[in-house]
């Protein structure tokens, strides 16, 4: 991977590529935004130039290093992701303890810690030492989804850069170019809000998975079927919250698009395009305010669900209410 492989957050890699050009890279980088927004991807060319051997245009992409960095075997390149929900004491220990040695291929070593604000607290002021007083030439690089929940002290150590999603037909092009179906590339992009590690899940065989379930609750629906609407809460049942929740999302992502038909609104701003002969036979059974009263049932769900409520009991409950209203006249 190499600079220009990176799609938009031109400003942050401009800045980046300045500063490693001429040697100026903090030991510390804070990058924070969205997750699947693609602060990995930055990081860790930011690593393979930072630990490149060639003169210049670094990465280079052809030296020792760079060849160790595309096959993920460098030695000289750590990454530290949470054991299960948090980034332990023991993790940071076992990093001290390799970076007190000295490099084995690369003159520098670098360091990214992935999710940083999952660090317990006691990793936290372990690696904050660290950051006051490096040991040897090493360069860390933290990556967070919610700097909030970074301690002060940390954040005051690191240069921070944020980063933004992507406006969605910058992404869409740059994911028609890595060979996607146009149309495909559209729905991801819009559907992922412009983050490009979603939009490539989103591409994957059963990346749309979730959204079909949100589409079979609106047909079970409107085909007033109950057994449809009993398997779908059977299978609800035995899915994770998580899941759960992502189709909630696309449920809103449905009812926010069959609004814009039933109120006339230009196609060209749907989310789901690839779906339009579907919204359209949907949009029959509904009018406007029938799908505000929808979105406002499907966001109860979305709440009790982030507030812990019984996933079984909220989703029955959400189905039977989009049904009870389908059937109204
Ligand atoms: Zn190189």
């Amino acid at each position: 991977m190499k600079w220009i492989d990176i799609v938009g957050h031109v400003e942050n890699i401009k800045m980046l590529r300045q500063m490693e050009s001429s040697g100026r890279v903090p030991h510390a980088l804070l990058l924070t935004g969205p997750s699947g927004i693609g602060k990995f991807m930055v990081g860790s060319v930011l690593a393979t130039a930072l630990l490149c051997m060639s003169s210049e245009s670094r990465p280079c992409g052809s030296c020792q290093s760079c060849v160790h960095m595309s096959r993920g075997t460098h030695p000289d390149f750590l990454t530290i992701r949470p054991d299960g929900t948090t980034i332990k004491i023991e993790q940071i220990r076992a990093l001290q303890h390799e970076v007190a040695l000295a490099p084995y291929v690369s003159l520098k070593r670098v360091c990214i810690i992935d999710g940083a604000e999952l660090m317990t607290t006691q990793a936290a002021n372990s690696i904050l030492k660290t950051l006051e007083e490096p040991i040897g030439d090493i360069v860390f690089i933290l990556l967070s989804a919610n700097r909030q929940l970074l301690l002060t002290t940390i954040i005051s150590r690191c240069m921070m850069l944020v980063f933004q999603p992507l406006i969605p037909a910058v992404l869409a092009e740059a994911l028609c170019d890595r060979g996607f179906l146009a149309e495909s590339s559209e729905v991801a992009a819009r559907l992922s809000g412009g983050r490009m590690g979603k939009a490539l899940a989103m591409l994957e065989p059963d990346g749309l998975i979730f959204r079909n379930q949100a589409i079979d609750i609106f047909d079970g629906a409107s085909k007033a079927s109950m057994t449809t609407l009993w398997d779908m809460a059977t299978q609800l049942e035995k899915m994770e919250r998580k899941d759960i929740l992502q189709i909630v999302s696309y449920c809103t992502y449905l009812l926010r698009d069959l609004l814009m038909i039933v109120t006339g609104q230009d196609r060209e701003l749907l989310f789901n395009i690839d779906l339009v002969d579907w919204l359209n036979r949907q949009a029959y059974g509904w009018s406007e305010k029938k799908l505000l009263k929808a979105l406002k049932i499907v966001e109860t769900a979305r709440q009790a669900l982030h507030a812990n409520a019984n996933a079984r009991l909220t989703s029955e409950a959400l189905l039977i209410k989009i049904y009870d209203l389908v059937k109204e006249v």
